[in-house]
């Protein structure tokens, strides 16, 4: 009896399996097109200003546009793309289409773009990115570059080369997912960054006196290198309004927007101008 149900376990278990590969293969098979093709596009989501109370910023996030499996999250593909070499290609394509979706908008609004950190081994990454805004036109002081904290950076010299002619150029670099990494603080340490981005599960959690203290702390931390810091996954008004308190600069979130396509993005932006324009009008009568 046991041993029957243990055999089934274990079926299952294979073709659940099975079915995983099957569907790695199969996204794996089509990445290239998809990035060579444009299925591949940025969705954007508001950098929000705590202090300013608008929107300051978007953050690019890359989409699959599946022709029959509808919109793939980056989580599904970004790993597959880092593994089989494309993610320097797919980056390339973010970048260029956020540019360009960025002459809509005002022309104080920043764009942030995420890198990983396999990146960073490549000498010509910064070549590549100011060669890009050159011909998109987009000024190097918009943008933010955002590295993910999801493995250790392991050649520090090599990703303080990039990092130093990025910052040259008048491009920002920013610590994505702080805390989450098992190497938060020796990455500040060994790398000069511009801003830090606390990790949502602090934000989200912070109804505990522990991630309040965390954050607090390292909205201290941000003051004392002289880095604003940005909350992301910021879902509720009370998260906000502690977050002000606490003195943190900058915040991202479902409460401020989610990620939406270009023309939502322009939409999010003339609401925010519509608003800030309105609240001048009501001060100045
Ligand atoms: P990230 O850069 O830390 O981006 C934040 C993620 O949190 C996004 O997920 C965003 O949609 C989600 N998010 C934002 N606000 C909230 C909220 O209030 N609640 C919740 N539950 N989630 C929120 P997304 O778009 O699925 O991206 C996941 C990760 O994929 C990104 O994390 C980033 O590390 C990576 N990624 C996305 N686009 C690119 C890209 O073009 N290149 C690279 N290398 N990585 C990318
Ligand atoms: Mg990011
Ligand atoms: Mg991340
Ligand atoms: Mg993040």
């Amino acid at each position: 009896e046991g041993k029957r149900a243990g055999k089934g376990v274990y079926r299952f278990f294979h073709a659940e399996m099975d079915g995983r590969l099957r569907a790695r293969a199969e996204l794996e098979a089509g990445l290239r097109t998809a990035i060579e093709s444009g299925q591949i596009i940025p969705f954007f989501q508001p950098l929000y200003s705590l202090a300013k109370d608008r929107i300051i910023g978007f953050e690019a996030l890359a989409r699959w546009q599946h022709p029959t499996r509808g919109l793939i999250p980056p989580d599904e593909f970004i790993p597959i793309a880092e593994d089989i070499g494309l993610i320097g290609k797919l980056s390339q394509r973010i970048l260029r289409d956020g540019c360009i979706a960025a002459r809509d908008w005002h022309p104080d609004t920043t764009l942030s773009v995420n890198i990983s950190p396999v990146q960073l081994r490549d000498a010509w990454l910064a070549p590549r990115i100011l060669g890009i805004l050159a011909e998109t036109g987009f000024a190097p002081q918009r943008l933010i570059v955002e590295v993910t904290e999801n493995a250790v950076i392991d050649d520090v010299s090599a990703a303080a080369e990039v990092f130093a002619s990025l910052q040259r150029a008048g491009i920002r670099v920013a610590l994505d997912d702080f805390g989450k990494g098992y190497s938060s603080l020796s990455h500040l340490r060994q790398l000069r960054f511009d801003h830090i981005k606390i990790d949502s599960s602090f934000v989200r959690t912070m109804d505990s006196a522990e991630s309040q203290k965390i954050v607090s702390a390292v909205a201290g931390l941000g003051r004392a290198l002289g880095m604003p810091v940005t909350a992301e996954g910021v879902e509720s008004e009370d998260t906000a309004r502690k977050l002000r308190e606490l003195g943190c600069d900058q915040a991202q979130g479902y409460l401020f927007g989610v990620p939406g396509s270009r023309s939502e993005a322009a939409h999010m932006l003339a609401g925010n101008d519509a608003e800030r324009l309105a609240a001048g009008l009501r001060q100045a009568v």
